[in-house]
């Protein structure tokens, strides 16, 4: 693969990307000799020259939603004979750059996604994040389980940075940015992002004839943390969400939010993590890889679980009938009765899939002893490992629901994406600082003070 990779120079996006693709590949040191029950099977892609496409010259911007360290938008090539005066060009939100040619691409369906300014983010971040999706998080999950992706260069070149930052600031000045991320604007050096997949719909719905939604939500901790004691009640997501809950823990629990964005999500209005956080019980995921029910009672009370835990999630719910993308909350009528229409169909496949018994097994092959047996100074191989099973920890799983209008016909589908690879080399102490503190201040065991309440499975299925 060394050599594959000094075919190109190392100063061109491909040859940056293979460099970068060759380092993930090695550094996740996928064993053969690991096997799961699933057949998860690792094995390494050859660093093949990832698709670079460029944005049209002429294109209209609008956002989309933000995480942390990525700003979503929808970018639409404009048409040649279309005039200044369209409605797209004086949307509210929305910014043309005029020019007089375009090509429509991939831009319909897919959105841009670019690394904010921050530590460490430079001009070849999408480069490392896109060689490592492809040459890891590809052959490890399946291609059909991952949002599609793929590079697009012209951020800088074409004059889309200013456009991108100009629409971050008119989101300041109106108060509708998360409050920790005002004045927060796109990397000065990237030129080369990336176009994912809308599993949302936000930039076409009107191409759609079905009624579609999509509800996202993070998976979390499918597996116990391997550090967890025995006898615990709590699964590690829900021992986070009472630390995060309760009044007495340090601030290595508390700002657990969302990091990343590969689409929209509501973030107007968001407060920041802290005392006046509300404390609503947030759901269980384990019982997404809950044991298959030996009665009708269990049964009944599983499908409960599962339909509880979308519904929690209902609030990131975006209807290709809403009339705006961002505005999830309150839900709209037509998103509500869809998915309560849906429920049976929904509760079924979230039964009979395999997608996140495959993320658990990847979380506990990849993170078998847990982040406080990782020691930076020499276990290299192990923070790697660690580094993936912490990205699947933090990915967002999209659920698209989809009736068809002619034969009512219900398809459902899902697919992951904010992957980001977690870098452990910057993170590893946090990471043990929460696993110490959760640890410490009783929360598996629920003999934390006060009493934080949670509504774990594991708890459920003891009773309680
Ligand atoms: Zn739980």
């Amino acid at each position: 693969m060394a050599a594959e990779s000094d075919t190109v120079g190392a100063d061109t996006i491909n040859g940056r990307y293979k460099a970068a693709a060759v380092a993930a590949a090695a550094a996740i040191s996928l064993s053969p000799r690991l096997r799961s029950p699933l057949d998860l099977q690792p094995f390494l892609l050859p660093p093949t020259p990832p698709l670079v496409t460029t944005l049209p010259p002429a294109i209209s911007c609008s956002y989309i939603g933000e995480g942390s360290a990525n700003a979503v938008f929808c970018v639409t090539p404009k048409k040649k004979n279309l005039s200044k005066s369209s409605s797209k060009s004086s949307a509210p939100g929305s910014h043309n750059i005029p020019s007089n040619d375009s090509d429509a691409g991939s831009l319909s369906t897919h959105l841009l996604r670019i690394p904010k300014a921050g530590p460490g983010v430079g001009a070849g971040t999408c480069l490392d994040h896109h060689a490592y999706y492809s040459s890891v998080l590809r052959p490890l999950i399946g291609t059909e389980w991952l949002v599609g992706q793929h590079l697009v260069q012209g951020i800088i070149s074409r004059g889309v940075q200013s456009t991108l930052n100009d629409l971050l600031e008119n989101l300041d000045r109106s108060g509708r940015r998360r409050p920790d991320w005002v004045g927060t604007r796109i990397s000065p050096d990237v030129d080369v992002a990336l176009l994912v997949e809308d599993m949302t719909l936000a930039c076409n719905k009107s191409l759609h004839p079905s009624t579609t939604t999509t509800v996202q939500f993070k998976p979390k901790w499918l597996v116990q943390s391997p550090s967890a004691p025995a006898g615990a009640r709590r699964c590690r997501t829900c021992a986070l969400s009472a630390a995060s809950a309760s009044p007495s823990t340090s601030s290595s629990t508390k700002g657990n939010g969302r990091k990343n964005s590969n689409g929209p999500k509501t973030t107007q209005g968001r407060s920041s993590s802290g005392p006046e956080k509300s404390h609503k019980i947030k759901p269980c995921p384990i019982v997404l890889v809950a044991d298959p029910p030996k009665t009708a009672a269990e049964e009944a009370d599983l499908d409960a679980a599962l339909w509880e835990y979308v519904y929690q999630h209902l609030g990131s719910a975006v209807s290709s009938q809403s009339s705006s993308p961002n505005s999830s909350t309150p839900l709209s009528p037509s998103t509500t009765f869809l998915l309560l229409k849906t429920r049976p169909a929904i509760i079924r496949w979230m039964r009979t899939t395999n997608l996140f018994r495959r993320i658990a097994a990847i979380q506990a092959e990849h993170d078998p002893h847990g982040a406080l047996a990782v020691d930076l100074a020499d276990d290299v191989t192990s923070l790697d490992r660690l580094q993936t099973a912490m990205t699947l920890r933090d990915c967002t799983c999209f659920l698209r629901v989809t009736v068809s209008e002619s034969s009512s016909e219900v398809s459902i589908s899902a697919k992951l994406g904010d992957l980001d690879r977690k870098d452990g080399r910057r993170k590893l102490a946090r990471w043990q600082a929460q696993e110490r503190a959760l640890l410490d201040g009783g929360f598996y065991l629920c003999t934390e003070e006060p009493r934080q309440q949670t509504n774990c499975w594991f708890e459920r299925r003891r009773g309680h």
